[in-house]
């Protein structure tokens, strides 16, 4: 009989079932395995990478405090009330993003409805982040491509993080920071409160941010008066701003159909019904094309343009960090700046601006630019700026303050004579001929009143009169490097070129030390600061616009050294500060037409070449202020009455009108004396004409030995006991008398 062939009795017997199972093994072994595989692999990447990632990211998690999120943003100056000590508010600064805080409350439902539908359906459910999306997003950007087009995963929750943070960088370890940071978001605030926080502070294009900043912009209205097209219009464009956008013809084509998207989702999710769903469906919105931002913003004063000017530079140096993001701190970042301003002082030189009285004739049809710097003597803030004749804009050029001009005559007080007093080179009644030096086998410089040219004239005349030559007969002996040195190391004077910068064409030379013709030159800021030493005695600080700024938390950021170092002696500040109240005074001074009358009035007059610069730089004892007039594009200045002086004074006079009257401060080792006018030397009985003249007590004059008694210009005088009518008489001089 023949056996059908058997299978190998080695053959160990099968069931059906295994046999089912080997076959489905042949059908789809190496592919099965190869997917339990790919599997367990990629879970272990994602499991593997993501533990890293939360394990680093962990201790970053964000801390944000959504009920002072606008307030974290908005940098605020503040003023200091003087009769009280407190700060108070003084201006916010419109951040570098066009940004109006609106309140949940005063947003109409169908905007937030309207936001859900459109960037996150599962809000209300989740805790602030939507696992299904998160995981999906995860695998598609870091394992594999499997779900192409997937968009990310973030929440309504997780994009507040990113918006208030600003990290645009994606990174996984920024994106598991931002889940932590979400997570624990939802735990301390409401729905509510991070709706609120969302639309507030969503991106629209340019720099406007949140949704009132974007009702006005694309719909001139209050975003309480948006329809439901609208504001799904308006949460459409935060996604891409310029594919979304509806000015454009694409761009409102592409906003309608997501608008479509973002009705069926509200309809899905309850928030509209159906005949409503159909009526928005494919409907139009007029776009209104109108920043009514650009009108509301509350432009700044030239001083706090200045305060912020000085901020940015400071926080640069002090943070080595670059402008740019100095800049970013300023407008973005909510920082706290205490600043110097003086609301007597900027109020009243605003309105004196306003006013076209406040401005001296001039002959040309087109009248001179002008700048302002005004300092409280007491400590060297500035209390006020003015840096152009009008403001229209924010952050203009600031001529006050970034104007460098030639500062002609005003340099001789704290130049030629400063060095000479403080040498004891000279004194008050110093007599010099008025004749010019040699410089280069030519005679130098003129004078501009020739009138006394070849005389013999006094400190105190020479500087009252402005004269040219007794300041470059002092500088030829000084020696220009020691002025050169003083004002850029002790006075702080910052575009000085020295022979280092340009050998040919420097400072350190005759003509700019003497009589301000400078290679770049000072700014009105600079002068002031310089000629402030005047009112204090001797002592100079730069001068300043704020104290203290800090961050939005309090921790300090900047702290300004604010004390005033001393730089010369106290008497030749006093002597000079006395010759300046003559120059603005007492004729024949050519700044008296400055004189205040009802408070001492001290300062000097500045002309520049061809009169292109006109300065006064005055002094009360309560303010330094200095006065630039000129034209941008250099070019002269006519006039029937010099006008610097006159604006100084139209514009001193409102702020000082209610002050106590007071007298600049004294040095008790200067005195005020006698002179003989002709010798310039202490007066004697014997001296026909005398005058008052102010001198160190270390070093004065002799007394006069021209008018000898019994010389036949005698003086009678009724006794000797040692009164002089309308002078004082001094010890000094009477003693050595008879
Ligand atoms: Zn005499």
């Amino acid at each position: 009989m023949a056996n059908p062939k058997k299978r190998s009795s080695k053959q160990v017997p099968v069931s059906d079932g295994q046999i089912i199972v080997r076959r489905l093994f042949e059908l789809f072994g190496k592919a099965f395995i190869a997917m339990v595989l790919v599997g367990i692999i990629s879970g272990s990447i994602v499991a593997a990478v993501m533990a890293v990632y939360v394990f680093k990211s962990l201790d970053g998690t964000v801390d944000i405090d959504l009920h002072d999120l606008d307030m974290k943003y908005t940098t605020i100056l503040y003023g200091t009330d003087k009769s009280t000590g407190e700060e108070y508010e003084l201006k916010r600064l419109q951040s570098s993003e066009n940004r109006i805080w609106v309140d949940f409350e005063d947003m109409p439902d169908h905007l937030w409805q309207a936001t859900i539908a459109a960037e996150d359906k599962r809000f209300m459910e989740h805790q602030g982040v939507d696992w299904k999306r998160t995981t999906a997003a995860f695998i598609n950007q870091y394992i594999v491509k499997i779900l192409p087009g997937t968009q990310g995963g973030s929440t309504i929750t997780q994009q507040v993080i990113k918006n208030v943070t600003g990290e645009k960088e994606i990174s996984a370890a920024r994106k598991i920071n931002e889940i932590f940071s979400a997570l624990k978001l939802e735990k301390q605030f409401s729905k509510e409160e991070i709706l609120e926080s969302y639309l507030n502070t969503i991106p629209f294009g340019g720099t406007t941010h949140g949704v009132q900043a974007a009702a006005n912009r694309y719909f001139d209205k209050d975003v309480s008066e948006l329809t439901v097209p609208e504001a799904a219009c308006i949460i459409t464009i935060t996604n891409a701003p310029s594919y979304y956008n509806p000015f454009g013809e694409k761009g409102a084509i592409h906003n309608k159909e997501r608008r479509n998207y973002i009705y069926t989702q509200m309809l899905d999710l309850g928030y509209i019904t159906q005949e409503e769903y159909e009526e928005y469906y494919d409907s139009d919105v007029e776009v209104a094309r109108k920043n009514t931002l650009e009108g509301e913003t509350a432009m700044l004063t030239w001083f706090e343009d200045y305060v912020i000017d000085e901020v940015i530079s400071d926080l640069k140096s002090e943070l080595n960090i670059t402008g740019a993001q100095a800049w970013d701190m300023v407008y973005n970042k909510g920082l706290r700046i205490y600043t110097t301003y003086d609301p007597l002082v900027q109020k009243n030189l605003d309105n004196s601006y306003k006013n076209s009285n406040t401005f001296p004739p001039v002959i040309n049809s087109e009248y001179p630019e002008s700048a302002v710097v005004v300092l409280n003597a007491e400590d060297g803030s500035i209390a006020g700026l003015i840096g152009g004749n009008e403001k229209n804009g924010d952050r203009l050029f600031n001529r006050a303050t970034a104007a460098q001009r030639h500062p002609g005559s005003t340099m001789k007080p704290i130049s030629p004579y400063l060095q000479a007093f403080e040498m004891d080179m000279i004194t008050w009644s110093t007599m010099f001929m008025n004749d010019p030096i040699m410089v280069d086998g030519e005679p130098w410089p003129v004078n501009f009143y020739s009138a006394d040219d070849g005389k013999k004239i006094s400190v105190v005349y020479a500087l009252q009169r402005s004269i040219n030559r007794v300041p470059a007969q002092l500088m030829e002996v000084i020696g220009p490097e020691q002025a050169f040195n003083f004002l850029d190391k002790k006075l702080a004077f910052h575009s000085l070129v020295s022979p280092e910068d340009n050998y040919q064409h420097n400072d350190m030379n005759l003509s700019p030390m003497t009589l301000g013709g400078m290679t770049v030159g000072v700014t009105p800021l600079e002068m002031a600061g310089a000629y402030r030493i005047f009112a204090t005695g001797g002592k100079f600080v730069k001068p300043y616009s704020y104290t203290l700024v800090t961050d939005a938390d309090d921790n300090v950021l900047l702290e300004k050294d604010t004390k005033s170092v001393r730089v010369i002696s106290e008497e030749t500040a006093t002597i000079i500060n006395k010759l300046l109240q003559a120059a603005a005074m007492q004729a024949p001074g050519t700044g008296t037409a400055a004189n205040l009358g009802f408070m001492p009035t001290a300062g000097k007059t500045g002309t520049s070449s061809d009169d292109y610069d006109q300065w006064f730089i005055g002094m009360t004892p309560y303010y330094v202020t200095a006065v630039w007039m000129g034209y941008d594009e250099p070019s002269q200045i006519l006039y029937y009455n010099y006008p610097p002086p006159i604006l100084w004074k139209n514009l001193m006079t409102p702020i000082h009108q209610n002050l106590e009257p007071k007298e600049f401060a004294e040095c008790e080792e200067v005195e005020a004396m006698e002179y003989c006018v002709v010798s310039g030397d202490l007066a004697t009985y014997n001296c026909p004409e005398t005058a008052t003249g102010w001198y160190k007590e270390s070093f004065a004059p002799s007394n006069c030995t021209v008018h000898m008694r019994g010389g036949s210009s005698m003086r009678d005088y009724d006794d000797n006991d040692g009164e002089f009518e309308g002078g004082v008489r001094t010890r000094r001089s009477s003693s050595n008398d008879d």
